[in-house]
């Protein structure tokens, strides 16, 4: 029986090893090397101690760093040691009217008009400065977030320089992107982005609307709004023109003050389904254009002719990959019948080698918790799936004292109606359960409110795209999972949104075809 941690009294359970001592011994070609506790990594720290943090963080709005008409600060703090990092300016709607009237003057006086060759110039400059800059981003995306610096340092800041490269190049060749159509620009986008990708959300959103000639109002989680900050001063340093890109920080208010902003003709938004129908309420009636990119509960189905060993890794960087905070995981893992022991046995050696603390440790694999609140939701939502049933695996290992953790878990015994089954977790739990036959698995994969992202993994080029073609889902990866590239659109069918990110076609809300 799993048993609760008594130090949290959250529903951390530590997995009974009985079971693994006693189980029959495993053919030759199954058993596996057990160093136990005996090979151990050493720490590894990132320097941080060069990390210019400012002790305030004030508004970006016309070029220049101003403080807020509500005269408020909240803090901003690192969710792996719970120390504040730094107060950060809330903007009310005042300050989001600023925003927007710089934003309009700089379109209507400078970027609305300027060719696209002389757009692309400052997006390269951008990019190239990101890349120079980037260790010290990333460093600052991990205390902020508390995402690991692996991944800050090898995936986020290598895709938003990506971002800028790529959008730089389409910002002179629109007529092409749109053979026989004339491309215009929209105006003032405003752009209100999450927590989970911080500086990635805001160069998804910034890129193609610059590039397509629109001047932006960007909007970052309260959670992680130091980086957008730093993303602030790398536009003065590029020379960018005032007012071309304002940042406004604040809750959910700020965000709700530029969605209901009469002089914005569009909204671009990613976070949760929930604000995401809220944002499409408040612009009904309106000439605003929309897009949203929301939640997700993807399926990952791992067929009996998989190579099983790369599908166990594309189930660890489909679900464990920034600590699960990811709209597109794979948190809802469909194994064939008769592969199911092998692969629930591989994953659960599997899980227990990630090493989960220090997101600043370059061998951590997983990092902290965004919030307290996420960390909440998370075990609210594993308590509920122990209550329904449902049999939760999770490694023997300890937590940091400090700071906000939830350790690799899964569930097997699940059922489709389990709330674990149906609702976004959001953190590094996994919702396993079985299929027999190619349709059933299509048809369990698309019984979610939602469709943005999935997964197939099988030997069978054929089975692949029979799948594919049958899955509603915006993204499927084919033998691999959670990899993004900017000339590749993304984005959902269903409650997981409309309208595509990235590509030729992430030009498109961001602009109008005469
Ligand atoms: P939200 O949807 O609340 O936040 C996303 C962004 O919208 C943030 O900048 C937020 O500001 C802002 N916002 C909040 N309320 C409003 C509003 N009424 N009008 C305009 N903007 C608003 O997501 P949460 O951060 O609360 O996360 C909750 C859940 O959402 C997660 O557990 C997860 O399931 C899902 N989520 C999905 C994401 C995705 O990529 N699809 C990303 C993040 C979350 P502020 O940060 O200040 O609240």
């Amino acid at each position: 029986m799993p048993r609760k941690n008594s130090r949290t009294s959250r529903a951390v359970v530590v997995r009974d090893n009985s079971a693994l001592d006693h189980r029959i011994p495993l053919p030759l070609s199954e058993r596996h090397l057990n160093f136990r506790d005996r090979w151990s990594y050493a720490p590894a720290p990132e320097a941080h101690n060069y990390i210019k943090l400012r002790s305030r963080y004030e508004l970006f709005i016309d070029g220049k760093f101003v403080a807020p008409a509500s005269g408020k600060y909240f803090r901003s703090i690192n969710p792996a040691t719970e120390e504040k990092l730094a107060d950060i300016a809330e903007a009310n709607a005042r300050d989001v009217d600023k925003a927007v009237k710089a934003a309009r003057q700089a379109y209507n006086k400078v970027w609305g008009k300027m060719p696209g060759r002389e757009r692309g110039k400052y997006l390269y400059r951008i990019a190239r400065l990101i890349q120079e800059k980037s260790r010290e981003l990333a460093v600052l995306e991990s205390m902020d977030g508390g995402k690991t610096i692996k991944e800050s340092r090898d995936v986020d800041l290598p895709l938003v320089a990506a971002h800028f490269f790529y959008y730089a190049g389409w910002a002179d060749k629109l007529e092409y992107a749109f053979p026989g159509r004339t491309p215009q620009s929209l105006g003032v986008a405003g752009q209100i982005i999450p927590w989970n990708f911080p500086l990635l959300m805001a160069a998804w959103k910034l890129a193609p609307a610059l590039a397509a000639g629109n001047t932006c109002v960007l909007k970052p989680a309260e959670t992680t709004s130091i980086t957008a900050m730093h993303l602030a001063e790398i536009l003065q340093e590029a020379e960018l023109p005032d007012g071309v890109v304002n940042i406004v920080t604040g809750a959910g208010n700020t965000g709700k003050a530029l969605v209901e902003h009469d002089d914005v003709n569009k909204i671009a938004f990613t976070g949760s389904t929930s604000v995401g129908k809220l944002l499409t309420q408040a612009v009904a009636g309106t000439k605003k254009k929309l897009t949203l990119e929301l939640g997700g509960k993807a399926a990952n189905i791992i067929f009996e002719d998989a190579p099983i060993d790369q599908a166990v890794e594309g189930i660890i960087s489909g679900i464990y990959f920034n600590q699960g905070h990811v709209c597109c995981a794979g948190s809802r893992l469909f194994v064939q019948e008769g592969v199911f022991p092998t692969v629930i046995r591989k994953l659960r050696d599997r899980i227990a080698t990630l090493r989960v603390g220090n997101p600043l440790d370059k061998n951590t694999d997983i990092g902290a918790i965004n919030s307290r609140m996420q960390l909440d939701k998370i075990c609210e939502l594993v308590d509920s799936g122990l209550q329904q049933g449902a049999e939760l695996v999770q490694p023997r290992l300890r937590l940091p004292e400090k700071g906000y953790w939830y350790p690799p878990s899964f569930f097997t015994g699940v059922t489709a109606s389990h709330r674990i089954a149906q609702e976004e977790i959001f953190g590094p739990v996994l919702s396993v359960m079985t299929f027999r036959t190619p349709e059933e698995a299509i048809e369990r994969a698309n019984n979610t409110p939602y469709g943005l992202s999935a997964g197939v993994w099988t030997d069978k080029g054929s089975k692949i795209f029979k799948m594919v073609n049958k899955l509603r889902a915006g993204i499927v990866w084919a033998n691999t999972y959670n990899k993004f590239d900017p000339t590749s659109p993304f984005g959902g069918y269903k409650e997981s949104g409309f309208g595509r990110e990235g590509g030729r076609h992430g030009l498109l809300p961001y602009l109008t075809l005469n």
